[in-house]
């Protein structure tokens, strides 16, 4: 069967949602939904996406520049077996009423509150829990990114605690309207709400978070510090995170030493808009002293949530069982390494 996937929101996270699903072989973008007539309209109809507007004033606006459009959100909805809400921030949440009306199932992004859906999702921590769902929240990016490496640790050793201070990246590169451009601005509100935002996936991981926001579009990076529940070595931990799949390990020896190398990495590998998709963590930035992990990862904001969703698609719609084959599938047909065996 093949899965017919709507993407109501195409920016940063929607378009490349869109291509990770028309990638899959078991699912096809039926449309895909955006407010204003940019640029990106124009790729996205060259791609073969069915064009969908908000409302008839939008489709007015497409039609003065010459943009094909396939119907309004309504139709595109009714056109999906499910759709994957891509607006920003507090958006998701207007359009419950617009899924619920028309009967269909529904991702949100993790710029919603975790209220807005049955469960939070991400595939390696609990895929299961998404299973026949009707409206699930993939979590946002420092979440992920926390979720990828702290799960493998919590299964397999056991975590008595976690702290983890986030250094945020300003705006995404696109965004040439906001800062800051020259200041570091700590979140005063402590801890952060990114520890509570773990235990929507991972629920009983005491987890404390701190962050601040520095003048930087391409990633975020996190510092964390792990307490064990058992004696094991740095070697035994990169040899857990080599088995766990969307986690790529680096060497700063090697000069993969910032956030802007990893970038570099992700162009080198020919990956689409030098997308990084895994989690980076430094093999000689990760140590242990007593039963005490410290590690450093990098997290590609703009896409490390997006085979997440992918998978999210599986399990809702119960397309397959088993977490660890959707993420195969998903990440074989998105060139991402498989992990070691
Ligand atoms: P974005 O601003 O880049 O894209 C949002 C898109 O939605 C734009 O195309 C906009 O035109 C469209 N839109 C706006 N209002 C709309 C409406 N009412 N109906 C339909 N489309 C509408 O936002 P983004 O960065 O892609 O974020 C989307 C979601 O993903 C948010 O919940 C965000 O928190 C989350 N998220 C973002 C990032 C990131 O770093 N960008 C990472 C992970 C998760």
């Amino acid at each position: 069967m093949t899965v017919k996937v709507a993407i109501n929101g195409y920016g940063t996270i929607g378009k490349r949602v869109a291509d990770a699903v028309a990638a899959q072989d078991d699912m096809r973008v039926v449309g895909v939904a955006k407010r204003r007539p940019t640029y990106e309209v124009r790729t996205a109809l060259a791609k073969g996406y069915p064009f969908y507007t908000v409302t008839e004033e939008n489709r007015a606006d497409f039609k003065k520049r010459g943009l094909e459009v396939a119907g309004l959100l309504p139709e595109m909805i009714e056109a999906a077996d499910i759709v994957v809400d891509c607006t920003p921030e507090d958006v998701g949440a207007e359009n419950k009423p617009l899924y619920a009306k028309a009967g269909r199932p529904v991702i949100y992004q993790g710029g919603e509150e975790a209220e807005v859906a049955e469960a939070s999702f991400n595939a390696a921590a609990n895929y299961s829990e998404a299973w026949g769902k009707r409206a699930v929240r993939v979590v946002s990016c420092n979440t992920t990114g926390l979720c990828r490496t702290l799960f493998p640790l919590y299964r397999e050793l056991g975590i008595e605690d976690v702290f983890a201070v986030m250094v945020r990246r300003a705006v995404d590169p696109q965004d040439a309207k906001k800062g800051p451009v020259n200041a570091i601005t700590p979140a005063l509100k402590v801890p952060t709400h990114h520890g509570p935002d773990v235990r929507t996936v991972i629920h009983d991981l005491p987890i404390q978070t701190m962050a601040v926001v520095v003048p930087s579009t391409l990633m975020h990076l996190h510092a964390v510090a792990v307490r064990l529940k058992k004696d094991v070595t740095a070697k035994d931990v990169l040899a857990l995170w080599e088995r766990t799949p969307r986690v790529r390990l680096v060497d700063g020896g090697e000069e993969v030493k910032s956030t802007s190398h990893v970038m570099e990495l992700a162009r080198e590998l020919g990956r689409p808009r030098s997308d990084m998709y895994e989690i980076v963590v430094w093999r000689d930035g990760t140590s242990v002293s007593g039963r005490r992990l410290y590690y450093y990862q990098a997290v590609h904001q703009e896409s490390d949530v997006v085979p997440e969703n992918v998978d999210a698609i599986r399990s809702m719609l119960k397309s397959e069982d088993d977490g660890r084959k959707s993420i195969a599938r998903t990440d074989k047909a998105m060139g991402i390494p498989a992990p070691r065996a």
